[in-house]
């Protein structure tokens, strides 16, 4: 995790939780709060903050993995998967050979996903954290995570979970909010962030603060050149990372080789 976002306060690790800090071990349950509060407006939510965005930027995930088209067997793992947007592409992309497991920490995230991909077959939900993968080494063919690793409380270990997972010679694929590249378009974005977010939360899921979570959350995330670092410590060779819209947003990839 990077220095900046942990210190050592009187009552042990503590760690950022959007703009405030808490106890590292406290961290994990205050997100499942979130996510189980917001999760049946989740998809909705997405649509209307994003203006739609968000679809693009997964169906550019989807594209840079590249699904295999061929009845060869192909092991996709979505984690942080929650209600399926990513899964559910790519196996729509992908050839009869594919499968997906979305792992997901949330509950309540994943009922949503399991209401909207009833009948859909080739799709597996695990509960699961991504901090401790329950799943055996060199399992998957390509690992997927999107908006998911900001929401970890330690980003090294998923990330050395992500490694174990993989089979060698397959990719991680992280989409996550990142940096703007364009200063003046900052404060645009901030404005918009601080408050048409939270106040759009609180009308359209009854929750400002969940909101404010996710908003300031991004604003903690590592920029696009230290979260690369990050995985390449984790093990990925061949790292590298390309903006979506200006830097709002960075597919990552690596590769265990
Ligand atoms: N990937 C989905 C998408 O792009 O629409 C959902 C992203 S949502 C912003 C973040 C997800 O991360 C939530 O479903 C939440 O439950 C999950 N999550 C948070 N911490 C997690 C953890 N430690 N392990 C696994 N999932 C986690």
């Amino acid at each position: 995790m990077p220095d900046d976002m942990k210190n050592k306060g009187d009552s042990g690790t503590e760690t950022s939780f959007g703009f405030a800090r808490v106890s590292e071990s406290a961290r994990q349950g205050l997100v499942n709060e979130v996510f189980s509060k917001v999760a049946s407006r989740y998809d909705l939510m997405n649509d209307l903050m994003s203006g739609g965005l968000h679809r693009l930027w997964k169906a550019d995930l989807v594209t840079a993995l590249a699904p295999p088209k061929s009845d060869v067997p192909f092991a996709l793992i979505d984690v942080a998967g929650g209600t399926g947007d990513v899964a559910t592409r790519f196996l729509e992309a992908a050839g009869k050979g594919s499968t997906a497991t979305i792992c997901d920490i949330s509950k309540e995230m994943m009922d949503e996903g399991k209401r909207r991909a009833k009948g859909r077959e080739r799709l597996t939900f695990v509960q699961g954290n991504a901090e401790s993968l329950p799943f055996e080494d060199r399992r998957f063919d390509a690992y997927t995570i999107a908006f998911g690793i900001r929401n970890v409380t330690h980003i090294d270990t998923a990330l050395a979970e992500a490694y174990r997972v993989l089979k060698p010679g397959s990719r991680v694929l992280c989409l996550e909010f990142s940096n703007l590249e364009m200063p003046l378009l900052d404060r645009i974005y901030d404005a918009y962030s601080f408050n048409a977010i939270p106040a759009l939360g609180r009308l359209v899921a009854g929750d400002a603060d969940s909101y404010r979570y996710l908003v300031e959350s991004i604003r903690r995330f590592p920029d696009q050149e230290r979260f690369a670092e990050m995985i390449r410590d984790a093990g990925f060779e061949r790292v590298q990372y390309r903006n979506l819209t200006g830097g709002i947003a960075a597919i990552h990839s690596g590769w265990r080789l």
